[in-house]
This record gives C-alpha cells, sequence and structure tokens, in this order.
C-alpha cells in the first residue's frame, strides 16, 4: 500500500456474504460523510448519532437503512467512518457497495481498516494482531483469550517490561554522556535490573507453547485395525454421520478430518481406510503405515479395539507402534459382551451403538488436552511475537553476562537498545511494511 493511497476513501462489506437479518457496508476516509450525503435521503448525518434512512443509486431506491456515522478520532479507524446497516441479503449489500464505490470510495484491501486503525493509533500491532484471532478462533476459549490481548494485556506488560529497560538504560546513558555529574549505576543494581526484566519475558514465553496450541489446536487420531468401530466412534464423538459406517472392512479409504471443541480446538482423524481387499498382506502393511504416520502426527491417540473379540494379533502389532505416544485404549462394542476383563491397565470401555462410557472417553480426552495445554493462559502470543521476544531476550541476556563481567556500561547499552527494538515490534513501534503488510494481509476484506 502506498502513501497516497492510504488517504483515500475505502468501502468494503464487513459482514459474511450470505442470508441474514443485517449486512454492514463500511466506508472509512476524507470523503464518508461526503458519499454518505450524496447516496442516502439524509440532508445531515450528525456524528455518534443513529440516523434512518434510504439508500439511493441517483433516484431508485436500494434499501432502507440505518447509518452510523463516526466523526475521526472517535471511530474504529481514527478517519470519519460510516457504517451502513442494511437488510443481509448478498445482492442488497452488493448494490449499496457498488453506488458507494461509484461515489467516490475504492474497494478497501484486506485489514485495511484494522491496519489504519493501526497507523491511526487506535490500536497497538498486538491488538490489531488480536483483532485477527478473534475473528478466526475456532474455539469460545481461544476467542476469550484473544479478547484479553485485544483490551491490551499482552501490550500493557510488555509496554511494563519496555519502561524498566528503559529506566536502566536512561541511568547508564547519563552516566556515559555526564560522566562528571552523573556516576554510572552499580553493576550490582543491573544485574537485578537485567535479571528481573528476563523473568518477567520468561513469564510470557512461558505461555507460548500453550498460546499455539490454544491457536492450532490439537490432533487427535483414532487408530486401530479394521471394523472395530473408528469410523463409528468418529461420528458419535462429533456427534454427525461424517464417516461412512458399514461391516464391511475397509469402506472408509481416505483419512477423514473434523474440529471438534473440547475448550482447545481438536482436530478429529479417522485413519480407517487400512485394508485392501484384494491383497490382504498389503492391507496390514497399509495399516501399519497409517499407524505410524498417525502416531507421529497427532498429539493424542485413540487406540481402538473390539471387546468382543478381544485384543488380537494385529491389534497388538498396532499397539506396539503407537504404545510410547499420548494415548487413550479404548474397548468398544462393549455392548456385545457380558463380562469384560480389562487387557490393558486404564482401558476405556465403549460402546458407540448405545454410547455407553461416551462422556468418559471426552471427559478422559478432554483431561488430555488441559494436561498438554491448560485452558486459561495468561498471555496469548503468535510466533511473530514470540520471536521479537526471544530476541529481546538474548539481547538482555548479552547485557546481564556484561554486567557480571562488568564490561564497559558503552557496550551494555548497544544490547539494551536491541532489547528494547524487539520489543518495540511487538507492539509496532518499529516495524516494516513487509511485516505490516503481510500481517494484515492475512485479515479478511471488510475488518
Ligand atoms: P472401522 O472400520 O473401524 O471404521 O469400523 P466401523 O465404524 O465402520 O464399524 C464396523 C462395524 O462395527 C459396523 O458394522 C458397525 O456398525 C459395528 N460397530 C461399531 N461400533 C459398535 C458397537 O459399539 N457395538 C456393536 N455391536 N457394533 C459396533
Amino acid at each position: 500500500m502506498n502513501i497516497l493511497q492510504e488517504f483515500e476513501t475505502i468501502a468494503a462489506i464487513s459482514t459474511p456474504l450470505g442470508t441474514g437479518g443485517v449486512g454492514v457496508i463500511r466506508i472509512s476516509g476524507e470523503k464518508s460523510f461526503e458519499i454518505a450525503l450524496k447516496i442516502t435521503d439524509r440532508k445531515t448525518l450528525p456524528a455518534g448519532k443513529i440516523c434512518h434512512g434510504w439508500i439511493l443509486d441517483d433516484s431508485v431506491k436500494i434499501d432502507e437503512v440505518v447509518i452510523l456515522p463516526f466523526k475521526n478520532p472517535n471511530s474504529y479507524t481514527g478517519e470519519d467512518v460510516i457504517e451502513i446497516q442494511c437488510h443481509g441479503g448478498v445482492n442488497v449489500v452488493r448494490n449499496i457497495l457498488d453506488v458507494v464505490l461509484k461515489n467516490g470510495a475504492r474497494i478497501a484491501e484486506r485489514g485495511e481498516f484494522t491496519k489504519r486503525a493501526f497507523l491511526n493509533k487506535k490500536l497497538d500491532l498486538s491488538q490489531a494482531e488480536a483483532v485477527d484471532d478473534l475473528i478466526h478462533a475456532k474455539t469460545s476459549n481461544f476467542a476469550i483469550q484473544s479478547a484479553k490481548n485485544l483490551s491490551g494485556v499482552l501490550a500493557s506488560k510488555i509496554i511494563e517490561i519496555k519502561g524498566e529497560i528503559f529506566e536502566t538504560t536512561s541511568r547508564i546513558v547519563a552516566g556515559i554522556d555526564f560522566p562528571e555529574d552523573v556516576a554510572e549505576p552499580e553493576y550490582s543494581y543491573l544485574i537485578e535490573r537485567f535479571t528481573a526484566s528476563l523473568n518477567e519475558i520468561d513469564k510470557i514465553l512461558a505461555s507460548a507453547k500453550s498460546s499455539d496450541i490454544l491457536r492450532q489446536g490439537i490432533k487427535v487420531a483414532i487408530v486401530g485395525r479394521p471394523n472395530v468401530g473408528k469410523s463409528s466412534l468418529f461420528n458419535a464423538l462429533l456427534n454427525l454421520d461424517r464417516a461412512i459406517v458399514t461391516d464391511i472392512a475397509g469402506t472408509t479409504r481416505d483419512i477423514i478430518k473434523e474440529n471438534l471443541d473440547l475448550g482447545v480446538a481438536v482436530t478429529l482423524i479417522d485413519t480407517a481406510g487400512i485394508r485392501e481387499d484384494e491383497n490382504i498382506d498389503k492391507v496390514e502393511e497399509i495399516g501399519i503405515e497409517y499407524s505410524k504416520q498417525s502416531a507421529q502426527e497427532a498429539d493424542l491417540i485413540l487406540f481402538l479395539y473390539d471387546a468382543n473379540t478381544g485384543l488380537t494379533d494385529e491389534d497388538n502389532e498396532i499397539y506396539e507402534i503407537i504404545k510410547d505416544k499420548t494415548h487413550i485404549v479404548v474397548a468398544n462394542k462393549i455392548d456385545l459382551v457380558e463380562n469384560f476383563t480389562e487387557e490393558i491397565p486404564n482401558t476405556a470401555r465403549l460402546s458407540t451403538y448405545s454410547k455407553d462410557g461416551l462422556d468418559e472417553l471426552k471427559e478422559k480426552m478432554r483431561i488430555f488436552v488441559c494436561q498438554i495445554s491448560p485452558e486459561d493462559t495468561e498471555y496469548i502470543t503468535n510466533k511473530r511475537q514470540q520471536e521479537c521476544l526471544k530476541r529481546s531476550r538474548e539481547a538482555l541476556q548479552r547485557a546481564l553476562t556484561a554486567a557480571q563481567a562488568e564490561e564497559l556500561q558503552d557496550m551494555i547499552y548497544i544490547d539494551l537498545k536491541s532489547a528494547l527494538l524487539a520489543l518495540d515490534e511487538i507492539t509496532g513501534e518499529v516495524i516494516t511494511d513487509d511485516i505490516l503488510n503481510n500481517i494484515f494481509d492475512h485479515f479478511c476484506i471488510g475488518k
């Protein structure tokens, strides 16, 4: 995006294209009010007031709408903004957008509204990234965690750490610049300050793994030999008929994936396609291959066997492959067994027919998921932010080592500056166009 474009007035449909109660068209920039007055039957559009009117294309009535006018800087983008709430049909929102574009706006790029909000200092970069997280959250839990960052939880923490490093840096600089008047800070003081800041950064980084899991979710694979009920379990967990279930072994030939919300987003993988009828040797080969692949990729494995037949050689062979990974052993078809004897400790009992044991299995899965990632994480960070934190940490660590060796404070100052710059990138005080464009290119149009 070049500088000239930034001052152009932009517009986009901000609600998903589909049939719904309401559709929203957003306009932002200098000409927003002028355009809105041209395309409506309103004589005025007082900022901060809810206005009712008609959208007109020349004199043709397009829709009856509610108009929300915002004067800069009191708007989402910090510019003059007009939001038009119309009836939520695909064609009506498109018609209104066309009229807006015909009258002087250009179509917004992905994330351009939020980018302008950032450039106009309505949000810092970590809050802008939280907007995207919130929109794309796969679970209600991650949405709540993202809202914390939107409210500035991460930004405040970064500002606090920066403040501490800055304070120490200022004292070093004063000692360097005015050696006659200001004494250099004691090395013991520097060691104490740097250690404290390192601890604070470590606290945020400690949540990095949980953040990644909350953001991306975990993979749970259902593994077992043909016909033990993998597809039936897949369907039962999702409460739908996604995978085809038959008593013909090998019905499901592809790996099927679906999402399940267990507080953390779970991608459930049905690996049922492990049989080829023509060549029984190849069956086992493929089955074992699938099991190996799943064992590698999955964070948790549900190892399923048929309680009615008990563990067969083939079951045992598959179990050998997955047993060192995080797994739950599930004995299915328990409805066919009168007196079940556990062959592997802590086996979950299940009947996908009667759903007996299904809630208990979900609870076991939830416990595993929570062990991998606690539901509540103090600080949610993304990879970019984690990289910045790591760079800042490395620079601070160098400063600490130098202070311990009582090296020249001029040298320590250079590392502190690097530590501060890396933190500035998180909030966006220092950022290149490339990084910025990369962040906002992932947004939706209209956000
Ligand atoms: P997969 O090949 O491992 O995916 O197994 P399916 O889910 O396709 O099931 C194989 C057969 O076992 C089908 O006929 C199912 O109806 C049957 N089945 C699955 N779960 C149960 C169960 O809990 N009890 C009984 N009695 N049969 C089941």
